[in-house]
C-alpha cells in the first residue's frame, strides 16, 4: 500500500466512561477533569459520579467550549447482601424529575449514614467533626474516603487503606448501613430516564464461580442492564477477556473507563488506568444507539 493510502485523520480516539469529580470523591473539578481529558487527548467522557450528577452537569456546561464529547452518567450503589454491585448510568436526561426524585432520596441516606460514621468515629475516641469531613469533601458530597482522608491527615491512621481497614469497611466498628436503591430500582431509575444502565467491574460483586457470575449477570439483563464494563484497570487480561465473553453471551454491550479519582488514586490515571487501558470511541457509539432505541427513551 501506498503512503498516500494512509488516512492520518484516522488515529484511534480513546475515551474514557468512568471518572469522579469532587462532586463525589474524585479531587478534580469538572472543569478540571475537561482539561485533563483535553491534554490527554480523549475524544469523550463520562463524569460517574457515586449517587450525584452534579458533576455531569457542571461538565456539560462546558461542552460547547471544548473538543471533549461528555456524556451524562451517574454510578448507583445498589443492595445486594453480597460483595458490592456498582451500577453506571449513561446518557440520561439530567432534568428528568423521576430520576432526580430517586437519586435525592439516596443522597439523604448517605447524609444520615454519615453522621451516624461522625458518632461512631467519636465514641472510638477520635477526635473528628462533620465540618473537618465537609471540608476534605471539597463542598461536594461527602464519602467514606473522605473520613479516611481526615483521618489520614489528623494522624490517626497511616493511609486511607488502613481507615477502610480499620475501621470504615464493611464489619468494622465505624461502618454504617446507608439506605440504596434495589439492582431493579437503580436500572428502573436510569431506564426511564433515557439512560443505559452498565454493570460496573463485575469483579466487586465477589461471585465465587463463573457459573454464579453468569446467574447474576442473566438475571440483570432480564431486569433491563444493557451493558457490561469490561475495560477497567483492575481487570486484567484474564478477567478482561472474561467479561468480553460474558457481554457477548448476554448481549450486552461494552463499556470501560478507569475509575480516575484524581489524588484519591495517584497510580490511575485518565483514559490510560495504569497505562495499558485503550477504551476505543466506537463503544461511545453504541451506547448512544442503545438509548436511542430505548422504548424508554420518548
Ligand atoms: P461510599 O460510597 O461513601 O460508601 O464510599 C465508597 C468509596 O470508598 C468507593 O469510591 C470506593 O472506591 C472507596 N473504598 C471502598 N473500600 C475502600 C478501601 N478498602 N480502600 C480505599 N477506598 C475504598
Ligand atoms: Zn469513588
Ligand atoms: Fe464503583
Ligand atoms: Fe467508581
Amino acid at each position: 500500500m501506498s503512503l498516500l493510502h494512509v488516512n492520518t485523520s484516522q488515529k484511534p480516539a480513546y475515551v474514557d466512561l468512568h471518572i469522579h469529580s469532587t462532586a463525589s470523591d474524585g479531587t478534580l473539578s469538572p472543569k478540571e477533569i475537561i482539561e485533563t481529558a483535553e491534554k490527554a487527548g480523549l475524544r469523550a467522557i463520562a463524569i460517574a459520579d457515586h449517587d450525584t450528577v452534579e458533576g455531569s452537569v457542571e461538565a456539560l456546561q462546558y461542552q460547547d467550549s471544548s473538543s471533549v464529547e461528555i456524556l451524562s452518567a451517574i454510578e448507583i450503589s445498589a443492595s445486594v447482601d453480597y460483595g458490592a454491585m456498582h451500577i453506571l448510568g449513561y446518557l440520561m436526561r439530567l432534568d428528568d424529575t423521576a430520576f432526580r426524585r430517586a437519586v435525592g432520596v439516596v443522597q439523604e441516606g448517605r447524609v444520615n449514614r454519615n453522621r451516624q460514621i461522625i458518632t461512631r468515629l467519636q465514641d472510638l475516641g477520635f477526635d473528628i467533626s462533620y465540618d473537618e469531613v465537609s471540608g476534605a469533601s471539597g463542598g461536594g458530597q461527602i464519602g467514606r474516603p473522605h473520613f479516611a482522608q481526615v483521618l489520614v491527615n489528623k494522624g490517626f491512621v497511616q493511609n486511607i487503606d488502613e481507615a477502610f481497614i480499620k475501621f470504615l469497611r464493611k464489619g468494622r466498628p465505624a461502618y454504617v448501613e446507608r439506605y440504596r436503591l434495589t439492582p431493579v430500582d437503580a436500572m428502573q431509575t436510569i431506564l426511564q430516564a433515557g439512560g443505559v444502565p452498565v454493570l460496573a467491574h463485575p469483579f466487586t460483586l465477589n461471585a465465587k464461580t463463573e457459573g454464579d457470575l453468569d446467574r447474576i449477570v442473566a438475571g440483570l439483563k432480564q431486569a433491563g442492564l444493557k451493558g457490561l464494563e469490561v475495560y477497567y484497570p483492575a481487570h486484567g487480561p484474564v478477567r478482561t477477556a472474561q467479561y468480553e465473553s460474558l457481554a457477548h453471551r448476554h448481549e450486552l454491550l461494552i463499556t470501560g473507563g478507569s475509575d480516575f479519582h484524581g489524588a484519591l488514586k495517584p497510580e490511575i490515571h485518565m483514559g490510560f488506568g495504569r497505562g495499558d487501558l485503550r477504551i476505543p470511541y466506537r463503544l461511545v457509539e453504541e451506547l448512544k444507539q442503545s438509548a436511542s432505541s430505548s422504548k424508554y427513551s420518548d
